[in-house]
């Protein structure tokens, strides 16, 4: 069993790791998969990124940036942490997968 604290940690650097690249899809000119529409929009919030405090939690929360890597984060994180039959049934896939 993965003790609360190492799962927090991995939470973190997952959801961190998927803001780095998404500024990677926005500004560099590698390839991705993702629509002209999800980069714009990525793009925006990044010009336009709420931070994150008490007062501006719930647009902190709202941007499409951050459900992203919160998503990425709790997908992976659950990929994981499956036991028994779930492990059989959602085997992880490769990381090429992008639909968060
Ligand atoms: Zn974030």
């Amino acid at each position: 069993m993965i003790h609360s604290s190492a799962l927090h940690v991995s939470e973190v650097i997952l959801h961190e790791s998927r803001h780095l690249y998404q500024y990677e899809c926005v500004y560099s000119n590698i390839s991705h998969c993702h629509s002209e529409n999800t980069i714009t929009k990525w793009n925006f919030e990044f010009e336009n990124y709420v931070l994150y405090s008490l007062e501006s939690l719930p647009r902190h929360l709202i941007q499409a940036i951050e459900k992203d890597a919160y998503k990425f984060a709790a997908t992976t994180l659950s990929r994981f942490t499956f036991t028994g039959k779930q492990k059989k049934k959602n085997k992880p896939e490769a990381y090429s997968s992008n639909s968060f």
